[in-house]
């Protein structure tokens, strides 16, 4: 089976299992517990898993909280800020394609009296810089725009968004889930990204742990937020919880993985997503649309519509030989609401497929989608 479903998740790495299993086993320790080995290895483990992420998305190690993943973080994130700044203002500029664990939050804090800017989209996914700066307020406290779509893959001008947060001091969240991995990212030059989001399964490390990036000040003080978590005052009081040690080395050596082949990775995401593309417009020619843009986007994630088919249906026929999705997979019963963003009509949605390819996915293996 032909597994194209890698922007739902990841297989682990071999290498990332291998380092993993001793933290199950025999170095099992507390690292907040002190003096004897097996917490002082594991407290080892872990700074090491954090330098090691620190170096991918290129900011330091004191900036990175381990989380369970991407919907936490983004969830601390919104929920973090919303409560520590209410005093200083109430409102928060997102986007209309955002995945659900920021639209949700959002909707839960309109609940509680805040005022969310949902900013639409062009067709491929990308928000309007000019609608951005026309939507700042002097009580905008927060602004969470996503770096890449885990739909269509279209990647937001981050830089720009940046540079304009940071000229209006206003903090600027973004959710790198999907491209940590994917493309080169050094916070170094994003200097406007306050907090960033990620998630080790979308890049072959283990479920259930993420990495939250915090912006320090120049006295290395993190930017105050709200805890989400309140308990231990584990990862500088921002994140209480004993912490996973197993899938921190997890996520540490799929970090290093990432970093050492980056370039490589990409090169292969490209390749095979231009060879998966012309595969498909031979064969289906007219009866085919890529949804995505084929230009600055996420490499290796295809969004086609197969006019006239249902796409539960071909997914299902598909099923024993190609892993493949509608969309996203946390909402896949309710009709995208990122195609309707970008203005798909509800058979166009309906129609639908996600192919999303992984560093490890190899040209031969496409081959496959020949004899369908
Ligand atoms: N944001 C985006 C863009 C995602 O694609 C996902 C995972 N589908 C998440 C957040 C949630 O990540 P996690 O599975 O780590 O909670």
């Amino acid at each position: 089976m032909l597994y194209l479903d890698n922007s739902a998740t990841t297989k682990i790495h071999p290498e990332v299992r291998e380092v993993m299993l001793p933290y199950l086993l025999e170095e099992f320790g507390n690292p907040s517990s002190k003096y004897y080995n097996a917490a002082e290895n594991a407290k080892i483990a872990v700074d090491n898993s954090r330098k090691s992420v620190a170096k991918l998305i290129g900011c330091h190690s004191d900036e990175v909280i381990f989380t369970s993943g991407s919907t936490e973080s983004n969830n601390m994130f919104l929920k973090g800020v919303a409560h520590y700044y209410s005093s200083k203002g109430k409102h928060i500029i997102t986007s209309k394609v955002e995945h659900p664990s920021i639209l949700e939050t959002c909707n839960f804090l309109e609940k509680q009296g805040f005022d969310i800017t949902y900013l639409p989209v062009d067709n491929f996914g990308r928000i309007n810089i000019s609608e951005l700066v026309e939507s700042l307020r002097n009580d905008t406290i927060l602004v969470s725009i996503m770096w890449g779509n885990n739909e269509l893959g279209s990647l937001n001008d981050i830089k720009t968004i940046s540079d304009i947060c940071a000229n209006h001091n206003i903090y600027f969240h973004t959710d790198a889930t999907q491209v940590v991995g994917k493309i080169k990212i050094d916070l170094e030059d994003f200097k406007g990204i306050t907090f960033l989001s990620c998630s080790s399964h979308k890049f072959h490390g283990p479920k259930g742990i993420g990495a939250a990036f915090i912006r320090q000040d120049e006295y290395r003080v993190l930017t105050p937020i709200t805890p989400l978590l309140h308990g231990g005052g584990q990862e500088k009081e921002i994140r209480s919880g004993t912490l996973a040690v197993h899938n921190i080395v997890g996520l540490g050596k799929a970090a290093q993985i990432a970093s050492n082949d980056l370039n490589l990775n990409i090169k292969n995401l490209k390749d095979c997503e231009k060879y998966l593309s012309e595969l498909l417009s031979t064969k289906f020619g007219a009866n085919i649309k890529f949804n995505h843009d084929h230009k600055l986007k996420i490499p290796g994630i295809l969004s086609v519509q197969f006019k006239g088919i249902n796409n539960e249906i071909l997914l299902k026929k598909l099923a024993p030989i190609i892993a493949a999705s509608t969309g996203s997979a946390c909402s896949s019963s309710k009709p995208s609401h990122v195609l309707s963003a970008i203005g798909l009509t509800l058979d166009e949605i309906r129609s639908t497929i996600r192919f999303s390819l992984s560093s490890y996915t190899k040209k031969e293996e496409l081959d496959i989608f020949k004899s369908l």
